[in-house]
């Protein structure tokens, strides 16, 4: 059986996002599986909460780097380019950003603007002839994704989503376990996440801009994690909503969400996404041989969990760092993650989403093709 380390190494966690974190120069020197090290040159765009975190994490990024930026307010973009050191010439706002086809200075368009933007700004990215970065969720259901990918297939550029805890080490150990047949048969996994959210008049309330609610932006991390964790798509999915805030949380825009998912194996998930309970980010699975719980497991770190073996001890690292490298190293030098988050990926959590919403509607079991 592989060591660990290895394993990680040859599934995408680079080098110098581990020997940052473990405060080493280099674990993996003379590792040749790096065959060029060109830097993925992108441009952010949506200078908010997240596109502010990602930008700051890629300050240590080792194959990638920010050089050039889109927004709607120029003030951002003034303080922007100085702390990031970026030229005028690399500075677009939301109606002229198509000019960046003409711009060697940038290879990829980060998008980290609210949901439903993802996917006019994909496209448009794509018709630049430039790589898609995109916030989860890559849309707002999954008729856009399919548009989305559609869009980047025939611009021959790559779409990829922003599933940070794909390169996450603990989670690429459990999902090494898993696939090692190290937990037995999977039987079981539980998701639960959420957040108590604030200010009511924030985009994440309002359907046009969010397109639903707190399955959206919070429970997709137990969509995406079921999918992950178990290791199979699901092909079944019931689900039942609860709304005790009906004035914050108004029509279409969900409050609290259970679902349950069946797979082809005879596995069962049983999840739950909400807006309204504090401290909700775990992962449970259960298979016949071991188990593994997380807590916290899709947070930004550092994320902590055991399994039947002991304590998860991988090396804390800052998700968007890695993230941004490997993505460089995927678009470069075709490596690939553990778990893949390339544009039919985002897609299939969207299908199992609106199944979802199907069977909240309806009250019946939605079966997925
Ligand atoms: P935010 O509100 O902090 O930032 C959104 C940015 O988009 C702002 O700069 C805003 O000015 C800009 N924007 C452009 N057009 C807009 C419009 N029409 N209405 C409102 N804002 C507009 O939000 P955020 O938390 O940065 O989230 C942005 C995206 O990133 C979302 O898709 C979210 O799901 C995703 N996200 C991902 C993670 C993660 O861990 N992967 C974490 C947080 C957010």
């Amino acid at each position: 059986m592989e060591s660990r380390r290895s394993f990680i190494q040859k599934l995408g966690v680079s080098a110098v996002g581990l020997s940052g974190a473990l405060g080493h120069t280099n674990v993996f020197a003379g590792n040749t599986s790096i065959p060029n090290n060109q830097t993925l040159k992108v441009a952010i765009m949506g200078l908010g909460s997240y596109g502010t975190r990602v930008a700051k994490a890629m300050k240590t990024c080792t194959r990638a780097k920010i050089t050039g930026v889109i927004s709607g307010t120029p003030s951002k973009i003034t303080a922007w380019q100085k702390e990031y050191d970026i030229p005028e010439k690399n500075c677009y706002n939301y109606e002229n950003f198509d000019a960046v086809k003409d711009n060697p200075d940038i290879d990829a368009i980060y998008v980290i603007t609210p949901n439903a933007l993802h996917k006019d700004q994909v496209i448009r990215t794509a018709r630049a002839g430039k790589h898609a970065i995109c916030e989860k969720p890559m849309g707002i259901n999954a008729k856009e994704c399919e548009e989305m990918v559609q869009a980047c297939k025939e611009a021959n550029v790559r779409l990829l989503v922003g599933y940070r805890m794909h390169f996450e080490p603990n989670t690429v150990e459990v999902i090494r376990m898993r696939k090692e047949g190290e937990l037995g048969k999977i039987m079981f996994f539980q998701g639960q996440s959420g957040f108590r959210i604030g200010n009511p008049n924030q985009w994440r309330l309002n359907k046009e801009l969010a397109g639903g609610g707190a399955l959206m932006d919070i429970g997709i991390y137990a969509v995406n994690g079921s999918r992950y964790m178990v290791g199979e798509e699901p092909v079944w999915v019931t689900a039942q909503e609860t709304k005790t805030d009906p004035v914050k949380f108004k029509e279409g825009v969900d409050e609290t969400i259970q679902f349950q998912l069946g797979f082809p194996s005879g596995a069962v998930a049983s999840c739950l996404s909400t807006y309204n309970m504090s401290y909700l980010d775990r992962f449970y699975l259960n298979g016949t041989k071991g188990f593994v719980e997380m807590q916290p497991s899709t947070g930004y770190g550092p994320i902590k969990g055991r399994t039947h073996n002991g304590p998860l001890t991988e090396p804390i690292v800052t998700h968007q760092t890695l993230q941004m490298d490997e993505m460089a190293a995927m678009i470069y030098d075709g490596k690939e993650p553990i778990a893949p988050l390339d544009g039919e990926e985002g897609t299939k959590d969207l299908r199992i989403m609106d199944a979802i919403y199907e069977a909240v509607r309806t009250g019946k079991k939605v079966n997925l093709g």
